[in-house]
């Protein structure tokens, strides 16, 4: 069978992934990804053929894929969170056009948004902007217009990607750019390591996420004009009539 399916596996433990990408996997022959998350099924798949390539290299993991399929091997191609979320599926998609006689499927996975939301309670559960600071594939002026918009479109506002090496200040600047438009004491906060060994969350105002030191592991969550503190927790309300 010259098959590819794409994988969501949330966030990090096993628990957190869905029955039927579990289940993909298991009927693999082969488990193709980035080599973090490999590490994390190698216990598990001990006999299955892995082929992992580092962070950067996502052309060629997907090269590999595709040459795995081509030798009709099942293939499984696993992301984190989910893989149409800054993941690899429609990289895949497109590089299947050189590929016509592989069949491709996507399985959801469950993305930082979602999974770092359940940790801080309900920040979401309203419209919602997702944006990533990186700009490696995205003009920082682009960014910076959908920063915007999302501001005053009083959006809810997830962040991923908001720090790298070489990248440290990003989260800072997108705060001074909401700021302009959104009030200082904006109820905030964020989730590291969702999932997975280091788990560590934080709420705070706007104007003191600004100054907070984060790194990539890290979803940021921004409220819209509605949400509230709670203790430790962030809450969007729905609008129902009742106080926070
Ligand atoms: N496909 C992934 C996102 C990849 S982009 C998904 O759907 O979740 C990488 C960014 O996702 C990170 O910089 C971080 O902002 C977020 N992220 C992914 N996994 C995470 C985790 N376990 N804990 C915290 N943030 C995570």
């Amino acid at each position: 069978m010259k098959r590819i399916r794409i994988i969501g596996m949330g966030p990090g433990k096993e628990e957190g992934m869905t029955i039927e990408a579990l289940k993909a996997i298991e009927e693999s022959d082969v488990i193709v990804g980035y080599t973090l998350y490999l590490e994390l099924l190698s216990e598990k798949y001990k006999n299955k053929e892995m082929i992992s390539t580092p962070m950067k290299q996502e052309e060629k993991r997907c090269e590999l894929a595709f040459e795995k399929a081509m030798e009709e091997k099942d293939v499984a191609f696993v992301c984190s969170g989910d893989a149409g979320v800054y993941g690899m599926a429609s990289l895949i998609y497109e590089m299947s056009r050189d590929y016509p006689d592989v069949e491709i499927e996507v399985i959801p996975g469950v993305t930082a948004a979602l999974s770092g939301a359940a940790e801080l309670g309900a920040p979401i559960n309203h419209d919602l902007c997702i944006i990533s600071l990186s700009d490696l594939l995205t003009p920082w002026e682009t960014i910076e217009k959908r920063l915007r918009s999302a501001a005053l479109g009083d959006f809810n506002i997830v962040l991923y990607n908001p720090s790298s090496h070489k990248r440290k200040d990003y989260l800072k600047k997108a705060c001074d750019i909401l700021l302009e438009i959104k009030s200082e004491d904006t109820a905030s906060g964020y989730v590291k390591n969702i999932g997975r060994e280091g788990l560590m969350k934080k709420v705070c105002t706007l104007k003191e996420l600004r100054d907070e030191e984060v790194d990539m592991f890290t979803t940021v969550f921004i409220g819209n004009s509605s949400t509230k503190i709670m203790g430790e927790m962030l809450v969007t309300p729905r609008g129902y009539k009742r106080e926070v």
